[in-house]
């Protein structure tokens, strides 16, 4: 007999509603669950694997330890023993900052990694934090943090009123979105060109987006910034500025024209290699249009100057006075979102507050670069240890930060490593300790980060849909027992982790004058939370303390648990409003157009009007069926078009005398790289593209899918050194290669 349930996809950020088709424990097939108050049935191939993903026979089933030399099958109890026994004597002998925690990309897809790794990082206290943020949007943080006061403040277009859309280095008929949590992000813009709305889009490739267009701008790699910039300045040359009703929240407006004043279309177009009478057209079209937003994503972060970029993607939603205005770019309010706080001044966000200890690079939103790890583990300074043991959740840096050979041979180096991940993959299989969280079906699911991005305010809560697997432990436990091991007390109760958590919370919402708690007995509140177990309580605390939450009883029509457990397919909460100037957390209380940090950068732009790489660049790219390094070890996902080939133009195989499918040789400054070319006149010449997390070819792992198809590294192509100074993000767009003609094997 089989049964439905239903279950949101965590496999990209679009966060559609599933119907899961279950025989006996087994999810037999997904479906889009047309009733998601979000999604409405939408769904895609990823989705459509869930079932696949689930039931893969590669995965884990029971905790691995290392013992002479060899990775074990072990108890749970076994396994949170060594890790206590790994973490606390590095700590101890060594200093808290010696052990580091490293999260990856799948931690903003489930409900453990959105409640517990700050508790884990303030266990271990250390200032050793590696996420997967500075191999992907931490420029928009910082743009966010220095604009606004709070990094997490990101203004998500708004898709389905908007009049006019310039997407850069944005290709979410791949992606499904990305810092834009939006279900059925390709009918969306189909909807904006139905309704008479104009799409632009500026990408060094031909994507799928930019077929959909009305106009499609091949930018040179890198140079987004410049033609940011170009765009604002022609406004103020121009007279095209109009804040509207931002005026009264903006400061720094005549400061940031000045700032702006050389970079005029006619200055950055042969940089950009994009027309300046052009340039002049996009300004103007932004100008005229009804509502307008721009939304920038990877292409344009994930280069030397991301934030830069990103900043100036808000600095020009506001030249327009579409920030924070319906059809513009407007700050989403999820249901987790902190008590609503009075507008007014704040602390403001501070940029290097720590420096790594080799290079001295600035900590950004608490976090150190990617790029550094490998030389905080394997370099000696008079600054202080290398980090000698490391947590890695759900990250697998081998493939996702550069130069995976110099990572990979830094990670056997360390005295200690303990992994939750699902699969012994290449990052993984260097742990001493590897805790592997059940298949989804058997987790729950909430979007706490995605919420946060949304284009359309909305709450949904699933349970597990399938019992715990007998041996399998809940991954929320994982995690909570994890904190207890970095504490040094392997064998207490987990709910004790959660119950801190909630006692911490409640203590501090009591003594905040705008609470609706204000002054109430933190015990009895916590007595009033409902939930199956601890993080089931949390998140009921964190909807009742929310923006539409009941405050324990002060709105008896808000949010609960217990009321979205009655809603399974989601609460609608509205389309996005203006909230201005509520989340603004800046000194001045307003938006700081121009602040310090990006103004003492400008001159690097400038000097980017003269620099030019004579050779090739690459870039990268996405699948629809891909995502990162995760969904390699799938049949249903690989195959295809989903192959890790370097997209080459026509004029430039031509040149190397390569035709399609034969090698090509790859060289960047940390490494080589040999990869069948895949000829297509959908890139710009002289920029070649390879997509990333692939490269599955290293022993010891067990992934026997993707070993077989294993593509490569691209990430192997960098040598760490080129980042955005401000945030510390690795540049992965637009970097020179080399390219040769390898030899073509000979036929067996
Ligand atoms: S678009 Fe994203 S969230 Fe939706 S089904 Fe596909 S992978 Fe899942």
């Amino acid at each position: 007999m089989s049964r439905t349930a239903l279950r949101i996809c965590p496999l990209c950020e679009a966060t559609c509603g599933l119907t899961l088709t279950i025989e006996g424990t087994r999810v037999t097939g997904a479906r889009g669950d047309r009733e998601d108050v979000f999604s409405k049935g939408f769904i895609c191939p990823k989705g459509a694997a869930f079932g696949a993903l689930d039931a893969d026979p590669d995965r884990l089933r029971t905790p691995l330890v290392r013992v002479d030399g060899e990775l074990r099958e072990a108890t749970w109890e076994e396994a949170f023993a060594a890790v206590a026994a790994g973490l606390r004597p590095v700590a101890e002998r060594y200093g808290r900052d010696a052990v580091g925690v490293v999260l990856g990309n799948p931690n903003v897809h489930t409900v453990a990694g959105g409640l517990y790794p700050s508790v884990l990082i303030g266990a271990l206290r250390t200032r050793s934090v590696f996420t997967a943020s500075t191999v992907d949007q931490m420029p928009k943080h910082v743009s966010s943090g220095l604009l606004f006061g709070d990094p997490n403040a990101i203004p998500v277009p708004d898709l389905d009123h908007t009049d006019h859309l310039l997407l850069i280095g944005a290709n979410p008929l791949e992606s499904n979105g990305s810092l834009c949590t939006a279900p059925d992000f390709p009918g969306k813009l189909k909807a904006l060109r139905a309704r008479g709305g104009r799409l632009t889009v500026i990408d060094p490739r031909r994507t799928r987006t930019a077929r959909l267009a009305d106009r499609h701008i091949a930018v040179r790699p890198g140079t987004d910034a410049l033609l940011l910039a170009a765009l604002a300045t022609t406004l103020f040359e121009e007279g095209l500025t109009d804040l509207g009703d931002l005026a009264a929240h903006v400061e720094g407006l005549p400061e940031l024209r000045a700032a702006l004043s050389d970079f005029t279309p006619e200055a950055v177009a042969p940089a950009c290699d994009v027309d300046a009478a052009l340039l002049r057209t996009l300004a103007r079209e932004l100008a005229a249009a009804p509502t307008a937003a721009i939304y920038a994503r990877i292409g344009s972060c994930t280069v030397p100057h991301g934030t830069l970029a990103s900043w100036l993607v808000d600095v020009l939603n506001t030249l327009t006075g579409n920030l924070d205005r319906p059809g513009g770019a407007l700050f989403p309010q999820a249901a987790t979102d902190r008590t609503p706080r009075p507008a007014g001044p704040g602390r403001g966000f501070i940029l290097g507050r720590w420096h790594s200890r080799v290079r001295e690079l600035p900590e950004a939103k608490g976090e150190l670069p990617l790029s550094a790890l490998a030389e905080e583990i394997d370099t000696a300074t008079e600054q202080g240890e290398p980090l000698r043991a490391l947590v890695v959740i759900a990250a697998n840096p081998v493939l996702s930060a550069p130069d995976g050979d110099r990572l990979d041979k830094a990670l056997e180096s360390l005295d200690f490593m303990v992994a939750v991940d699902p699969y012994l993959n290449e990052t993984s299989r260097h742990a001493d300790v590897v805790l592997p969280p059940p298949p989804p079906a058997q987790s729950p699911h909430h979007d706490f980060a995605f919420n946060t991005l949304a284009v359309r305010n909305q709450v949904r809560y699933s349970r597990p849909a399938v019992p715990l697997e007998p041996g399998r432990m809940a991954e929320t436990e994982i995690h909570a027992r994890l904190v207890l091991a970095a504490m040094g007390m392997p064998e207490a109760d987990p709910g004790s982790v959660d119950a801190m958590v909630v006692e911490q919370t409640l203590a501090k919402a009591v003594k905040e004058p705008h609470s609706p708690v204000h002054g109430q007995d933190p015990q009895d509140l916590a007595a009033r939370l409902t939930g199956d177990d601890g993080p089931e309580r949390r998140l009921d605390l964190m909807l009742r303390l929310g923006p539409y939450g009941d405050g324990f009883g002060a709105d008896p029509d808000g949010l609960t648990l217990d009321r979205l457990l009655a809603h399974p397919h989601g609460i609608d909460l509205g389309p996005l409003r203006s909230r201005l100037p509520q989340p603004l957390k800046t000194v001045s209380g307003r938006i700081e157009l121009l602040p310090a940090p990006v103004a003492a950068d400008l001159p690097r732009l400038r000097q980017a009007l003269r620099e030019r790489p004579a050779g090739p660049v690459l870039v990268g790219r996405r699948h629809l069926r891909s995502n990162n390094s995760w969904l390699h070890n799938l049949p249903a996902l690989t195959g295809g078009t989903n192959r890790c080939t370097l997209h080459l133009h026509p004029e430039d195989a031509a040149r190397l005398g390569v035709r399609d499918g034969e090698p090509v040789r790859v060289k960047g400054a940390g490494g080589e790289v040999t990869a069948p070319a895949e000829i297509t006149d959908g890139i710009r010449p002289g920029v070649v593209s390879l997509p990333h997390g692939w490269g599955h070819d290293r022993p010891g792992t067990r992934q026997s899918h993707a070993a077989v198809q294993p593509g490569v590294n691209v990430n192997q192509l960098l040598d760490g050194t080129l980042l955005d100074p401000l945030s510390g993000n690795a540049v992965l767009n637009g970097i020179p290669v080399e390219l040769t003609r390898a030899r073509v094997p000979e036929p067996r």
